[in-house]
């Protein structure tokens, strides 16, 4: 029963210790798995996007092909009167850059290479290449003109910012060249027109150039682009021109970042309430070593213990003994824990009484003071215990049960009872031997003038029979009445036993000597079972004799117990109350005895009057001469309670 030892729970709490590793691991696996789920939507976010790049710009390719070879076809289409007029060859010119075609000027060149048309005129600066190099380049003109077919420049800057190339078409009437239409291209311009703006918006778009260098670009806003672009031949014109495309940093998506927030958020409260966790173990099991630690204290000091102690809970079921316990009635903790009423170690000739008592402690009104009990050991051996009882309050501070103590006191029993008989056999001699003293003073003290009022008395009756004047007897008879008043002053002497001598008055503290009367019965009154209620005021003092006020008092106190012989158990209690008032100490002994026959109440005081088989009858005699010689007054009455209580008044010393 009860907690494991400090050392065994030390080692169950590093035995699964390892079980911490469970959440750790758990947590990571959680967050690895959030990180690799959240690389994985963003590789296929990418990898999305750039299909996407990759299908764009081989879309913007295909436009721009189509886009050139429409533009060569309706160049090749060119009518020869158009060539012979300025005029005639500006609008055609105008014709064709009316429709988005990307070109920016048109020149017509004779069979031989010269120039018979340009629009705009090569006058203007910008129709003229970087260092006055005329254009277009003669080598894609022969080409054009000796393959019969549309033949494309290789890009060349203009100014300084700006590239162009050109497209060569041949024009043939009837089976012979007849000129070459030249049409310009500005990159940038190209890239503007056929470039869709849905598209300019995504990517940055560029022309690149051989030698790796930007020729052209598309470009709507300039912020910063991010992954690497794509790159696809821009052929024709060829020449090792290739269109690039990079995407724009597009924002991630508003559902990916809440959904990357709250999987952070999560792992943060996870990794907490982690943290929280393992806080609480920690202080949990520091405090569950405090208590072992506590508890094995505890243990240790019962152990040491001499007095048994047992618990019980409301109903009676014994829940808790200690060694000590099992020592004093040799049952062991097993057999005892569980057990109900009647116990084992209750003591066959005392079962009702222990009964009764057993109840009144479980309906809480066993006696504060403690009660002495008779158990029984396992060897049928009886022993006397002191006992007390308290209320066990649990932790939430419910009264959960009783915890009683219990103290051997049967050695102490058995000489008390020794010293007790003792007293008793000294006391009934003492009481003998001053009956026999008193008995024979009385008889000495009485015989003289008894045997005086005898003789007094015979010869009085002589003389009378004699016929002698009656004034001759009168002496005789003054006489016996001499004798007589001496016999009356005899029995005064015999009360003088019970009177102080006048210089032995002192101050007397009434409660002292109730207290010291009461001492000296003590153990009687235990042994019979006698309460005993007191309320005195503690300052009541009387001038007298202390010793021989507690005697009065232990004769009364003594009468009122010897009253409660047939009194039940439960009944049995003497109140002794001591007040102070009108210069007067007021003394009452209550009992709950047999009370006072009305019969006997007006000999009560008599000396020598007894109803006791074993009384001399001396005692309320003693009483009241010793009360009376202190200038107090000593009654009775019935107690309303049952009984008898008597008072005593004396008056108070004065201040
Ligand atoms: P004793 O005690 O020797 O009999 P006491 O003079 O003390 O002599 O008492 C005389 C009688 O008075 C007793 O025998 C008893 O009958 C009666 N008596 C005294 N005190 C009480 C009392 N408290 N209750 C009932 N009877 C009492």
């Amino acid at each position: 029963m009860g907690l494991p030892t400090p050392s065994a729970s030390r080692e169950r709490i590093s035995r699964w210790r390892w079980l911490w590793i469970l959440p750790r691991l758990a947590f990571i696996l959680f967050v690895g798995g959030v990180a690799l789920l959240l690389w994985m939507s963003d590789r296929a976010d990418k990898e999305e996007r750039r299909a996407t790049l990759i299908s764009d710009i081989l879309w913007l390719e295909q436009n721009l092909r189509f886009h050139l070879t429409r533009n060569e076809e309706v160049l090749g289409r060119i009518d020869t009167a158009h060539t012979v007029s300025g005029a005639a060859f500006e609008s055609f010119a105008r014709t064709v850059f009316g429709f988005e075609s990307g070109l920016r000027q048109l020149i017509w060149l004779g069979p031989d290479g010269t120039v018979g048309q340009a629009h705009p005129i090569t006058m203007d600066p910008s129709l003229v290449g970087d260092a006055g190099e005329a254009v277009p380049s003669r080598q894609s003109f022969r080409l054009a003109r000796s393959l019969g077919k549309p033949v494309y420049s290789k890009a060349y800057p203009y100014f300084t910012n700006d590239w162009q190339f050109e497209v060569h078409v041949p024009v043939s009437r009837e089976g012979s060249i007849v000129g070459v239409v030249v049409g310009v291209y500005r990159i940038r311009d190209l890239l503007g027109d056929s470039v869709p703006w849905w598209l300019a918006e995504r990517y940055r778009i560029s022309v690149i150039g051989d030698s790796g260098k930007v020729l052209g670009t598309r470009s709507k806003v300039e912020s910063a682009v991010t992954e690497e672009g794509y790159q696809v031949a821009f052929d024709p014109p060829g020449w090792g021109l290739a269109l690039h495309a990079v995407p724009y940093h597009a924002p991630r998506p508003l559902a990916s970042i809440l959904i990357s927030a709250s999987l952070v958020i999560l792992a943060m409260i996870v990794l907490w309430s982690l943290w929280i966790l393992r806080r609480h173990v920690q202080r949990r099991q520091a405090v569950e070593e405090q208590l072992q630690q506590e508890h094995a204290f505890r243990k240790a000091m019962e152990d040491s213990l001499d007095t048994g102690m047992r618990a019980r809970n409301l109903d009676g079921e014994i829940i808790y003994v200690n060694p000590a316990f099992c020592r004093m009635v040799g049952w062991p903790a097993a057999e005892l824990i569980g057990r109900r009423p009647p116990m084992p170690y209750w003591a066959d000739d005392y079962l009702d009484e222990t009964r009764a008592i057993h109840d009144r402690v479980l309906a809480g009104q066993g006696p504060e003071e403690g009660f002495e009990l008779k158990f029984k050991r396992r060897s049928g051996e009886v022993i006397d215990v002191l006992i007390h009882e308290a209320p066990l309050i649990d932790a939430q501070g419910r009264h959960s049960g009783w915890m009683g103590s219990m103290v051997d006191i049967t050695e102490r029993k058995h000489a008390d009872e020794r010293a007790r008989q003792q007293q008793d056999r000294l006391q009934s001699t003492a009481r003998l031997v001053a009956m026999g003293e008193m008995a024979s003073s009385i008889a000495h003290e009485l015989n003289q003038p008894l045997a005086a009022i005898s003789s007094y008395c015979t010869g009085a009756a002589n003389l009378l029979r004699s016929k002698v004047p009656t004034t001759e007897v009168l002496p005789a008879l003054d006489k016996a009445v001499e004798q007589a008043h001496r016999a009356g002053q005899v029995i005064r002497r015999i009360y003088s036993l019970a009177r102080p001598g006048e210089g032995r008055f002192e101050t007397v503290n009434l409660a002292e000597r109730v207290d010291a009367a009461l001492a000296l019965m003590d153990n009687e009154m235990r042994q019979k079972g006698i309460r005993i209620a007191l309320d005195l005021a503690p300052q009541a003092a009387v001038d007298g004799d202390p010793v021989l006020l507690e005697q009065a008092l232990f004769n009364l106190l003594r009468n009122a117990m010897e009253s409660m012989r047939d009194t039940a158990p439960e009944q049995r209690q003497i109140s002794i109350a001591l007040t102070c008032a009108d210069g007067y100490a007021s003394l009452t002994i209550a009992d709950r005895g047999c009370g006072i026959d009305p019969g006997v109440a007006g000999q009560l005081f008599d000396p020598l009057f007894t109803t006791k088989p074993e009384g001399m009858g001396m005692g309320l005699a003693i009483c009241r001469s010793v009360v009376e010689n202190h200038r107090g007054r000593l009654s009775f009455e019935a107690n309303p309670e049952g009984g008898t209580q008597f008072h005593v008044l004396l008056p108070l010393a004065p201040q």
